[in-house]
């Protein structure tokens, strides 16, 4: 039997605010640095149409990694399976931005999640165009999840991300000269920092979700991908979606999840509800720090997990 989830939330969100550590914001990309690290937010989609929120969850925050998710699910629209040709479906056991496995493996990266999968899936998504074609139909695509055309990039977040952006830089490069980035490099970064700019609130991100816990269908009624894929889009979200943490959250929060290192993390629960969790302050692996905590707090709260039985 589900607990109330409005008093759930409610002590989630006053647990949170009183916690101590809180992590660190990242300050690799300097606009980030600049948010207010005491912030913290949740939002709760269900399965039967409801939506609980605590905190600033009506705060727009940068959706950075988590928009690895939105992408894959637009590539995977244009290529079909043959995505699988150019990156690999493995938990890497390395930290986002890492290039090691890169050289050994000719230039596949291992999942689409961390950066140089999601690069590969930025220059698929790139399709030949200018990356304001793609980036926005990344953004009408979001839009049209969420239900909420308000949905928009941070030019600043972008800018700050392309003048400083030099190990995203590095493995284009290096993935170009194995032939998989195909688009020239500073396209697909553009691509790729846009994409990581957009600005959502757990409320936006919560909503945009949804199709992940329903099997691949929109609550308006559309599909948005078949049940087998929203299936495994879940999947690797469970296993690789926190990088070298994503066994670590696999353990403590049994629910698939893509964090970024905005402090934002998207969570779905199949056929519950997709969950929106947001706290600026990292982990030593670039995770939501009370992000995970609140995520955990919730799951044991409700038994929620892709591992027991409903
Ligand atoms: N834009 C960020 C980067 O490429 C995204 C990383 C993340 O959220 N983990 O470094």
């Amino acid at each position: 039997m589900t607990p109330d989830l409005s008093a759930l939330v409610d002590s989630i969100v006053a647990r949170m605010g009183a916690a101590e550590d809180r992590g660190q914001v990242a300050s690799y990309i300097p606009e980030l640095a600049k948010v207010d690290p005491a912030q913290f937010g949740i939002a709760i989609a269900t399965a039967d149409g409801r939506m609980l929120t605590g905190g600033d969850a009506d705060t727009s925050f940068s959706i950075q990694s988590i928009s690895k998710v939105f992408a894959l699910t637009l590539a995977l629209g244009k290529v079909g399976d043959q995505l699988w040709q150019r990156v690999g479906r493995e938990p890497s056991g390395n930290a986002f931005n890492s290039i090691v496995q890169l050289e050994q493996e000719h230039g596949i990266p291992r999942n689409p999640f961390i950066n140089a999968g999601a690069i590969v899936v930025a220059d698929v998504n790139l399709g030949g165009h200018q990356p304001r074609v793609a980036i926005g139909e990344m953004l009408r695509f979001v839009r049209y999840l969420s239900g909420d055309d308000s949905i928009a990039i941070n030019e600043d977040v972008a800018a700050s991300e392309t003048t400083t952006g030099f190990r995203n830089m590095a493995l284009a490069n290096y993935m170009r000269a194995f032939g998989n980035v195909r688009h020239p490099v500073d396209l697909v970064l553009g691509t790729y920092f846009h994409q990581c700019a957009i600005e959502m609130s757990c409320r936006q991100l919560a909503l945009a979700g949804r199709y992940l816990m329903l099997d691949g269908r929109h609550p308006d009624g559309g599909r948005v991908v078949s049940p087998g894929r929203a299936r495994r889009i879940n999947a690797l979200m469970l296993t690789c979606g926190h990088y070298d943490a994503s066994g670590d959250f696999a353990f403590r929060v049994g629910i698939p999840g893509k964090s970024g290192v905005g402090g934002g993390i998207l969570a779905i629960v199949p056929g519950r509800a997709a969950i929106a969790v947001w706290c600026p302050g990292l982990n030593d692996n670039g995770n939501s720090m009370l992000g995970t905590q609140a995520l955990q707090m919730l799951a044991e709260a409700t038994g929620w997990s892709v591992f027991s039985a409903p």
